[in-house]
């Protein structure tokens, strides 16, 4: 009991330290306030975390400074263990003044070094809620802040996902966050549109040497939307090189794209292996829960507060991108001022009605998949549902299938039913489809793509 006490009394006055080590109040928050000190016997603390990935992290990143604060306020040199499944608290959402521990000038006032303008300011880490779905495209981003500070090399970063999912919010808030704590450094941030857009400028003014200049001499390039780079060929030359030279001089890249690499069509092969020779990780399609967690976040921004249960159901019902979710929350707010009623569920249904309506046309069918399938292969809706056995017709079916049996609630019977098969048919194309996924990459990312068509109709 003693020595309980004492080591957690250890564990606690480390982490002013810690956090003075760490200075940046986001990063400190998410990795160590989080932790749960667990045992200590002997020279070796055993630290609660979430999970193996937090236990990575942390071990990578901050064990150093971990050791050394706990031996500042113990004098004892600690080992280390980690222990996952430990639900951390994660920092309240309640956004508190917290104090800059830099004084680095904010980008409306900077130097002239970062040249990201077409950042919106809101845009931070602190807004931008955490889940399952984007925790590693999150941490990643995070990582790149200091790059020093992290053994996992990230460069180039990839992030890619379906519309409304936070990629814009998060490279933005990578480069807010760079331009603050890192003010000496030359960051780039602009859409690839806005690349586009520089070089014919650049190249109809022969001026094609500043673009060269600007985008080789820069610590950080992040581009948003990288897919439109396959729309002309000259600028995936002058990308090549860009990237090559940024990326010997152990400069920072980070890209965001709706697709990954190897699925954007007309991009360079060159290129398809550059853009995944880093870190390449996906943002998905949000669940239930955190799609809560973003609308009572979101709900901070705004006067009228709701009680949970409405928002709950709104995150049940509208299982769209971010973008629609904030445009629902909005639309409530509205009514609720104006009316200055109290918000209800039954209300909400009310005044929500062609939301729920539009969410309900969207709800993945049989039929959609197989029409998404038919086109993904170019085949007609009658091979699917056919029974030519040729492999090119048959594997697209099977693949529909599966997709019906994972993405629908129906039963093997009634999707049976829609491809004019049996359930065992069914069966069988569900369990090998399966099977050829785990084991053949190339299969995973087809039916990745479908899926992500089918899940942004
Ligand atoms: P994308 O670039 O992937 O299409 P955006 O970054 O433009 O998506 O996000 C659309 C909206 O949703 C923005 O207002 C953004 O702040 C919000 N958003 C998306 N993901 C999150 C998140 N995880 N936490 C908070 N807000 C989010
Ligand atoms: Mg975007």
């Amino acid at each position: 009991m003693e020595i309980q006490s004492e080591f957690k009394h250890i564990w606690n006055r480390a982490l002013k330290p810690v956090k003075d080590l760490i200075r940046d109040e986001d990063t400190y928050l998410r990795w160590i306030h989080s932790i749960v000190p667990l045992s200590a016997s002997k020279n070796v603390m055993t630290l609660g975390v979430a999970d193996e990935f937090s236990a990575e992290w942390i071990k990578s990143n901050f064990e150093d400074i971990i050791v050394a604060s706990l031996q500042e306020v113990s004098g004892e040199k600690f080992k280390i263990k980690y222990e996952a499944g430990h639900k951390c608290e994660l920092p309240t959402p309640t956004p508190v003044p917290h104090q800059k521990v830099h004084s680095a000038p904010h980008k409306h006032q900077d130097n002239g070094r970062l040249s990201n303008d077409k950042c919106n300011s809101s845009y931070n880490f602190s807004n931008f809620v955490v889940g399952p779905e984007n925790r590693i495209a999150y941490a990643a981003a995070m990582g790149m802040v200091d790059s020093r500070a992290s053994a996992l090399d990230a460069n180039p970063l990839f992030i890619y996902g379906g519309p409304g999912l936070g990629k814009t919010h998060l490279i933005q808030a990578l480069a807010n966050k760079v331009g603050e704590l890192r003010s000496n450094l030359k960051v780039e941030y602009l859409s690839c549109e806005d690349l586009l857009n520089q070089y014919v400028d650049s190249i109809r003014t022969n001026k094609h040497y500043n673009f060269r200049s600007r985008f080789r001499k820069v610590n950080y390039l992040l581009i948003d939307d990288i897919h439109f780079l396959s729309k002309t060929n000259n600028l995936q030359e002058e990308f090549f090189n860009t990237f090559n030279s940024l990326y010997n001089e152990n400069n920072k890249i980070i890209l965001t794209s709706d697709k990954r690499p190897s699925e954007i069509h007309g991009l360079e092969s060159r290129l398809i292996s550059r853009f995944s020779s880093g870190l390449t990780v996906e943002i998905e399609s949000f669940g239930e829960e955190t799609r809560l967690a973003i609308l009572r976040k979101k709900q901070e921004a705004h006067q009228i507060k709701f009680e949970d249960e409405v928002l709950s159901f709104i995150a049940k019902n509208i299982y769209s991108d971010v973008r629609v979710l904030e445009g629902a929350l909005f639309r409530l707010v509205v009514y609720a001022s104006i009316d200055n009623c109290e918000m209800t569920i039954d209300l909400a249904r009310k005044i929500l009605g062609d939301y729920l309506e539009q969410q309900a046309s969207r709800r993945i069918n049989i039929e959609a998949i197989q029409k998404t399938v038919a086109e993904f292969y170019d085949l007609r809706i009658s091979d699917i549902t056919g029974t030519n056995r040729s492999s090119t017709i048959a594997v697209p079916r099977m693949m529909a299938m599966y997709l019906a049996r994972t993405l629908t609630d129906k039963s093997l019977p009634e999707i049976g039913l829609g491809f004019s098969k049996n359930h065992a048919t069914v069966l069988h194309a569900f369990r090998k489809i399966e099977k050829d996924r785990k084991k053949s990459e190339s299969v995973n990312s087809i039916l990745s793509q479908i899926e992500r068509k089918l899940q942004s109709v």
